[in-house]
């Protein structure tokens, strides 16, 4: 059977001959990630960690949505978290543009009406970062189990900066 997706499938065959193996899920840095899903971010290796040591959740902007508090949940009390980063990062189109903006330009992409969905942009990007700071670190599932930050990475120098 063929499918749009051969390329990706031949390429996991030869990824699978020397996949890491053996592993369990804990996060053994102790940390949690939450960040935008952006291309040009690293996650991992942007703050010198590899595989097996931290929990990834990303979302659109960053933001800690439901679903990555619930993540942040589930990794400080079964995974070994104890420091959560919430990263931004510099150029990230949902803090450069509103929700009305992108419903537009997705019109006028596509022609598609997304009028329906809550896209979360903000271009009060510290202000958001804070806010979900705040969010996850007084949490009652998290505060005092997990110490937060929130961090701006710029993507043109590849450096994190704590913010709060
Ligand atoms: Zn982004």
């Amino acid at each position: 059977m063929s499918s749009s997706f051969d390329d990706l499938l031949a390429a996991n065959r030869r990824y699978a001959t020397s996949a890491p193996r053996n592993f369990d899920g804990y996060a053994h840095a102790g940390v949690a990630v939450v960040t935008c899903m952006d291309s040009r971010l690293q996650p991992l290796e942007m703050i010198g960690l590899f595989l097996g040591e931290a929990k990834i959740l990303r979302t659109p902007g960053g933001h800690v949505t439901a679903d990555a508090l619930n993540g942040c949940v589930l990794a400080v009390h079964l995974l070994k978290v104890s420091r959560i980063l919430v990263i931004a990062h510099t150029r990230c189109a949902m803090a450069s543009e509103d929700d009305d903006s992108l419903h537009r330009r997705i019109a006028q992409a596509t022609g598609a009406d997304t009028t329906d969905l809550e896209f979360g942009a903000d271009i009060d990007q510290v202000g958001r970062l804070r806010a979900d700071v705040q969010l996850l670190s007084t949490h009652p599932l998290i505060a005092g189990r997990a110490q937060v930050g929130g961090f701006r990475y710029d993507v043109d120098t590849g450096l994190l900066e704590e913010l709060c």
